[in-house]
């Protein structure tokens, strides 16, 4: 049995690593601010005897008695609305907490994963992108919060293990999708799930051909907690090559939902990506895994999941 530290714990991707943690057997040490997460999301776990959970700011100094084993670091604003509206809780949760977070992995002797981002490309220049492209990214721009402040926490993350010897991991995530997304996180599929289920107009950005390759939430953990456990220090992308253009998944989402919504188009918010889609040949390779969820299939588990959350 090990024991867990998951910072962002009642986050999204937070909340179903401590479910995956929890259900191995181990014990799990939630830390969580509720900026962005919710205590809703790990409500079912309150009561059981092997998960803790710590109302915390891990930005400042954290101290956490007795043996820790990994440090899984996923705490951050992760939606480009809630960056916006948090720019500076964004860069400090990706500097000063990752700094922290490190310092605590160190102090425990624990192995350190940190959740990066696909971000960290920027708006690529190269198609699919595999680990080794440095990225497009304008350091000043208004997703730069967000994308400068991963790419500094991938860079004290390999600094720890050049110079203090860290045992770490560094996890590329591109766009997951899948229950206990926040409604109002402003992202593509909880934004057109609400609004479909609503009937209300479905909200655009450009011309809609921008593209993503949309991963299902039970996949992605699986292939980080994979990583966690094979002995590979640089980054590694995590995501499901599944391409499709905004339009087409507005269009899906409407279907699948059974809904009357119509399009409407709104402005691209500035530095959008065109496109994005993982090269996972690494991840194929050193994990022996492969995203496994169809996209309908997922959707339809998320909109199940938007309809009790909306009581619908
Ligand atoms: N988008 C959109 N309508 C919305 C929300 C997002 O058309 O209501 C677009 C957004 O401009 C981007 C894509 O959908 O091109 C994916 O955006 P999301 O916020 O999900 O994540 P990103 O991949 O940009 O971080």
């Amino acid at each position: 049995m090990a024991v867990i530290v998951i910072t962002g714990g009642a986050g999204f991707l937070g909340s179903h690593l401590c479910d995956r943690f929890i259900q191995n057997g181990d014990e799990v040490i939630a830390i969580d601010n509720f900026l962005t997460g919710d205590a809703d999301n790990i409500a079912h776990l309150f009561g059981h005897k092997k998960f803790k959970f710590i109302f915390y700011d891990i930005t400042n100094f954290t101290h956490i008695p007795g043996n820790v084993d990994f440090v899984l670091h996923f705490a951050s604003p992760a939606s480009p609305m809630d960056y916006l509206k948090l720019p500076i809780q964004t860069l400090k949760v990706g500097s000063l907490g990752t700094h922290k977070m490190l310092g605590l992995a160190k102090e425990k002797k624990a192995r350190f994963l940190l959740a990066s981002t696909s971000e960290v490309y920027g708006d690529p220049l190269i198609h699919p992108q595999p680990e080794t492209y440095w990225g497009n990214v304008n350091p000043i721009g208004l997703r730069g919060v967000y994308d400068e402040a991963k790419r500094f926490a991938e860079a004290l993350t390999m600094a720890y293990h050049r110079y203090h010897g860290l045992d770490t991991r560094i996890v590329r995530i591109f766009n997951t999708y899948g229950p206990r997304m926040r409604i109002d996180d402003g992202r593509a599929i909880p934004t057109f799930i609400s609004q479909a289920l609503r009937n209300e107009d479905v909200t655009v950005y450009g011309s809609g051909k921008q593209t993503r390759s949309i991963c299902y939430v039970d996949d992605l953990i699986e292939g980080i907690f994979r990583l966690l456990f094979v002995d590979y220090y640089e980054p590694v992308n995590i995501g499901n090559p599944d391409e499709i253009s905004i339009i087409d998944l507005a269009m899906e989402i409407i279907q699948l939902c059974g809904s009357k919504s119509n399009i409407v188009f709104k402005p691209l918010p500035e530095d959008d990506p065109k496109v994005r889609q993982p090269d996972i040949s690494l991840a194929r390779k050193l994990l022996n895994w492969e995203p496994k969820i169809p996209r309908q299939e997922g959707l339809m588990k998320t909109i199940e999941y938007f309809r009790y959350k909306m009581n619908l």
